[in-house]
């Protein structure tokens, strides 16, 4: 078969090439490719930024968003062919941490965990792909091509989850939500939040294009200048694009009692305006809740399938603004300026 391979930390090594079939040890379920989903971390590992190959071997197969349909289910019962699946990233840690040691592997506390398409293990750009049925997650089949969604849709329920939980602490009513950053994560951050009730307001750069319009179409608000000039104190916070002055702005709207969720990764960058004692002084003055969030476990993507599986399939589907064949992977890895997720499509559905 056919996969999208690299030596990880080598720039120009990627090539879509023959590979041996998918190992048994992989998983007893055994899925052929429908189609994966690009994001800026596969770009890095192109450019020989970040990635580490499974230990004993050279080379990794890329890829982290998956969608696949079953060819064989091995001998579980709760998975039948031609099912849709997604595999599920992370791998606990070998030790293994507690949080890790009860399933909580996106929380894991000592860094050895894996993750296919990224770290020590094969990821899914490949013609077929093997995962173990605890995983596995199942599609709606009436997404189709949607559910290639559901691993950023994962770490959006993660992050929702949190700022749901931390919520609890006192009596909350969150009424509006901010999101910062128009990109898939944040797309789907305000069609999540939208679903549950929320007045959702979206923040970007752009003045007009796909992007604005999604916000819109979702009944939500859009906003192309800066945090600081916002007219209203956001009960939460979902900021989605690791921007210094972004992040900064952010801490300092939002309301009482109110939640910021770190979701977004970013470097360097210009410093918080003002000095951060002064930053914390208003955080400790009103209760306020800045929290980092990364990767999901399997409660997370269970909720994510249930939320995509709610969601309007038209809208979604504009999510995908491209779809690119696997022998022209560099082309999808190549940002043009109306992508919101690129997708390379291994077979059709
Ligand atoms: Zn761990």
């Amino acid at each position: 078969m056919k996969a999208i391979i690299l030596e990880p930390l080598k720039p120009g090594t990627a090539d879509y090439k023959d590979v041996p079939e998918p190992e048994i040890s992989d998983g007893s379920i055994l899925v052929e490719a429908v189609a994966a989903g690009v994001c800026g971390t596969d770009v890095e590992m192109v450019e020989g930024k970040y990635g580490w190959a499974p230990p004993g071997k050279s080379h990794l197969i890329l890829g982290h968003e998956s969608l696949g349909r079953v060819i064989d289910p091995g001998l579980t019962n709760r998975f039948k062919k031609g099912d849709l699946v997604v595999g599920i990233v992370r791998r606990p840690d070998p030790v293994p941490c507690p949080n890790c040691a009860v399933g909580e592997w996106d929380m894991c506390r000592n860094g050895l965990y894996t993750e296919r398409g990224i770290k020590q293990i094969d990821g899914f750009m490949s013609e077929r792909w093997r995962i173990e049925p605890e995983y596995a997650i199942k599609v709606d089949p009436s997404l189709g091509l949607l559910g290639v969604l559901l691993e950023p849709s994962s770490v959006v329920a993660k992050a929702l989850e949190q700022v749901g939980l931390i919520g609890r602490r006192s009596f909350w009513e969150p009424k509006t939500a901010l999101i910062t950053g128009a990109g898939p994560v944040g797309l789907l951050a305000a069609l999540f939040a939208k679903l549950f009730g929320l007045e959702v307001h979206v923040l970007d750069r752009l003045k007009s294009g796909p992007k604005v319009d999604l916000v819109r179409d979702l009944g939500a608000t859009y906003h192309s200048g800066s945090v600081k000039d916002l007219d209203f104190e956001p009960d939460t916070i979902i900021e989605c694009t690791g921007v210094g002055q972004v992040i900064g702005e952010s801490i300092r709207k939002i309301a009482s009692n109110g939640i910021v969720c770190l979701a977004g990764i970013g470097h360097g960058g210009s410093t918080v305006s003002g000095a951060i004692a002064d930053v914390a002084s208003s955080a400790v003055l009103r209760n306020n809740v800045i929290v980092g969030s990364v990767n999901a476990n399997k409660r997370h993507w269970y909720r994510a399938a249930q939320y995509l599986a709610r969601a309007d399939r038209a809208w979604l589907s504009k999510l995908i603004t491209r779809k690119v064949k696997p022998e022209n992977f560099k082309d999808a890895l190549n940002r043009h300026e109306d992508d919101i997720k690129v997708v390379i499509q291994f077979s059709e559905i």
